[in-house]
């Protein structure tokens, strides 16, 4: 049987009739640019996220890119990221000006270790980047802490975690509510996607969430009148209209995603050789990804191709290992954690869609592989 790692044709069977009037509405209109659907998805994407403002952008990079520009860096200003994330979350720090700090994460959530961060803090840092990875929020509270003490802007990179949650002291905190911006991704992969690319911050803070819708429409309070350069980063009313139909499903697809979590968990936790994505007590993983762990992982990965069990190795090469990030100077060793979980990794198809039947011939795969 074959099993993508990703329907998205099965989602959009399920939801067509939903989406596409709502598509059509913003044609026959023919405004395309900050229409009305814009206003309302930031409204309703702050308010999922705990967060007083949404500012929609041209994708989650941008979400990235956006906050960082406005710390204005200068050369040699230093940002703190995890070397293990998606390419994007250090390339938008390079590109805001600023040198990226890899450091490493903790082994069971894959997310960004808190004490490597607070080592890492110079007189040069600027900002702490954060990554929720998978979907499974990082220690956000510790690394806010750490941010208000040294007086550091903290970026969510909440691109993989749109509606995840964690405990705070008793409280649900959601992704993108603790930091000083959090950046979303509604890439068409993504647990929220939209039909191309899009993006949102979101703030607590009155005068950043202004600044920063002023930074994703070239820089103008008012048309025509500038007082600095910022970027054309919009979200465009058709992607809004998409996001919009679809974000009433998300809280259900969590759920989903969820189960076919515990049946993986379930099933692999009797196979030895694979080891299933630890959650924190405090955490609710949204499973943007579920990834394991696996003993002879590369000869896995050939057997699951053979089987048609779709699979991906994110990431199969951490960042601060990455060609274009040499002049940072961080060399293979220094981050042991993360170049191990590079080599061990694999993610297994996890989607609302995913029928029982296709379920059970991912686990018969991984089982098979270890088991003989
Ligand atoms: C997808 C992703 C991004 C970038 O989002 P785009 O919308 O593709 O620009 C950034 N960080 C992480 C962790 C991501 O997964």
């Amino acid at each position: 049987m074959n099993v993508p790692l990703l329907d998205l044709v099965a989602q959009h069977q399920g939801i067509k009739d939903t989406v596409l009037p709502a598509v059509m509405s913003v044609i026959e209109r023919q405004g395309f640019i900050m229409g009305p659907e814009v206003g309302q998805l930031e409204t309703q994407v702050a308010r999922l996220s705990g967060a007083r403002h949404g500012i929609a952008c041209a994708s989650g990079t941008d979400a990235l890119l956006l906050p960082l520009r406005t710390l204005a860096m200068q050369p040699g200003d230093e940002v703190i990221a995890p070397a293990f994330t998606f390419f994007a979350t250090a390339g938008a720090i390079h590109n805001a000006g600023g040198r990226p700090v890899f450091v490493d994460i903790e082994p069971g959530s894959f997310n960004v270790d808190p004490a490597a961060v607070e080592a890492a803090i110079t007189p040069r840092t600027r900002a702490i980047v954060l990554v929720h990875l998978f979907g499974q929020m990082a220690n956000v509270e510790a690394l806010a802490a750490l941010a208000r003490k040294h007086g550091l802007m903290l970026v969510e990179d909440a691109a993989q975690a749109i509606g995840a949650r964690r405990k705070v002291d008793g409280t649900w905190r959601v992704a993108g509510e603790l930091g000083t911006v959090g950046s979303f991704s509604f890439f068409p992969t993504k647990n929220l996607g939209a039909w191309g690319d899009g993006g949102m911050m979101v703030a607590q803070d009155d005068a950043l969430a202004d600044r920063l819708r002023r930074e994703r429409l070239h820089g103008g309070s008012k048309e025509y009148f500038h007082d600095e350069v910022g970027l054309n980063s919009r979200l465009d009313s058709i992607q809004a209209a998409v996001l919009l139909a679809k974000l009433p499903y998300l809280a259900d697809w969590g759920v989903r995603r969820r189960a076919i979590a515990a049946l993986y968990d379930a099933a692999f936790s009797g196979v030895e050789g694979v080891t299933p994505p630890p959650v924190e007590a405090a955490n609710e993983h949204i499973f943007h990804q579920y990834t394991v762990r696996a003993e002879r992982r590369d000869d896995l990965l050939a057997h699951l191709k053979a089987r048609g069990i779709g699979h991906k190795v994110y990431y199969p090469l951490a960042l601060h290992m990455q060609p274009c990030f040499a002049y940072v100077g961080v060399g293979r060793g220094a981050l042991p954690h993360t170049e191990r979980a590079a080599d061990e990794v694999v993610s297994l198809p996890i989607y609302p869609e995913l029928t029982s039947a296709q379920i059970d011939a991912v686990i018969a795969a991984v089982r098979d592989f270890y088991q003989g």
